[in-house]
């Protein structure tokens, strides 16, 4: 019976001579052997960790020799086994969660002198081929080499299949707990799977030139909202994004560019992180007024269809206010938390999607809302210009909570 995993064996007198371990596992293969002689009837049971450099391998005694096991983060592929002589912890990480509840089930039979009642594994060094197993990057760019038979390496960190002409995400890749970087462009996947969002790892998503029409809000509210930073969605069939998708708040690099995106998502704002967007070649007519909270290096919005700023503003207050608007109000500028759990779905819809006034309070339905130009260095280092005449400008829209915050920043519409 084998394992592959990285392993770290800590000595447990380190910390007493004042050292301390790398804190890094190295790759290995983690063999269950048994072995029987005539001096000793009964089978003694060992355990053979082989890494590439050492492929002979060290042993360890396993027959009532486990002083504990640490399995708190089994599910995450991690797990440690504390052995009573010599006195080391053995670290495992980067495991198949499933395989190394498997093998520690194994080992602790073995611990306790039972019969273990799988294939174990006889004490011969560790051919190099296995450690093939340990593959962190792969890259597949023809549909001929696309593996339909043979399972990805769980290692995997990176994989990248490209020009394979897949119409949906394999599910194989959704098991890869490793990955961090998922490179799937130039397929036709329209649809992603919010499974997706299980890879707590994943950093950087590539589906730049695929079908897809939308970013779901199962994936927004994802694992990836911790981990995701880089996002290329750029020549796909998106029209709009959610609004939840700012809720990706490790974003610092995403690509819309050649969509069919008719406006961002109206709280872009909060995506603190964000330092490269693009979004050229798509139909904005203006942009969002929490745009202005963005603080970018990098912005490209070329070739869109920005529209002339409106001069007249699109009044629509409400004298007195509604108890609805009163309350939203209320809800949102003293932050008070909601939920569908709480109040019905649309209300919690409506309050996501209230606009901000210049002053930084809220509103719903009752509002003035204006158009103005903005310059785009105002928010981004290096901006891409946005017409073949030079132009750095972009219409946003501004809302105003009330007529005095509309009449104090009138300057700015002008
Ligand atoms: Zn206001």
């Amino acid at each position: 019976m084998k394992l592959h995993c990285e392993v770290e064996v800590i000595s447990r007198h380190l910390p007493a001579l004042g050292l301390r371990n790398r804190g890094k596992g190295v790759r290995a293969v983690l063999s269950l052997c048994q072995q029987t002689s005539r001096s000793q009837p009964s089978a003694r049971a060992f355990l053979l960790i082989s890494t590439l450099k050492d492929k002979r391998g060290t042993r360890y005694e396993l027959r009532e020799n486990i002083e504990q096991f640490f399995t708190k983060f089994i599910d995450e592929g991690k797990a440690t086994v504390r052995l009573k002589e010599p006195p080391v912890d053995i670290c495992l990480s980067k495991a198949n969660s499933s395989s190394l509840k498997g093998f520690l089930s194994a080992v602790r039979l073995a611990h306790r002198g039972c019969k273990v009642d799988i294939p174990v594994s006889t004490l011969t060094p560790v051919k190099t081929s296995e450690f093939e197993n340990f593959k962190t990057k792969m890259v597949i760019t023809s549909k001929k080499d696309y593996p339909l038979s043979k399972n990805f390496p769980y290692s995997l960190e990176h994989l990248q299949t490209s020009y394979c002409g897949l119409v949906r995400v394999d599910m194989r890749m959704l098991c890869l707990k490793n990955l961090r970087k998922l490179d799937l462009s130039h397929n036709h996947i329209k649809k992603l799977p919010a499974t997706i969002g299980d890879l707590i790892h994943l950093q950087e998503l590539n589906l730049n030139d695929n079908h897809l029409e939308s970013f779901s809000v199962a994936l927004c509210q994802s694992t990836l909202q911790k981990s995701l930073r880089t996002l290329d969605l750029s020549k796909n069939k998106i029209k709009a994004l959610p609004v939840q998708f700012c809720q990706l708040q490790e974003l610092t690099n995403l690509k819309l560019d050649d969509n069919e995106l008719i406006q961002f998502p109206c709280k872009i704002g909060q995506l603190i992180n964000l330092r490269f967007l693009s979004a050229a070649r798509n139909k904005l007519p203006f942009l969002p007024s929490e745009f202005r909270n963005l603080s970018l290096e990098y912005l490209d919005l070329f070739g869109n269809i920005f529209e002339q700023p409106k001069i007249l503003p699109v009044i629509k207050l409400q004298a007195p206010l509604t108890l609805l608007e009163s309350s939203a109000r209320t809800i949102l500028y003293n932050r008070i938390p909601y939920g569908s759990h709480i109040i019905p779905f649309h209300l919690c819809q409506d309050l996501d999607t209230a606009k901000t006034c210049v002053c930084g309070r809220f509103c719903l339905n009752s509002f003035i809302q204006g158009t103005t130009t903005m310059n785009l260095h105002s928010v981004a280092h290096t901006v891409v210009l946005v017409d073949n005449m030079g132009g750095t400008e972009a219409p946003i829209v501004s809302y105003f909570c009330s007529l005095g915050c509309y009449v104090n920043s009138s300057d700015m519409l002008k």
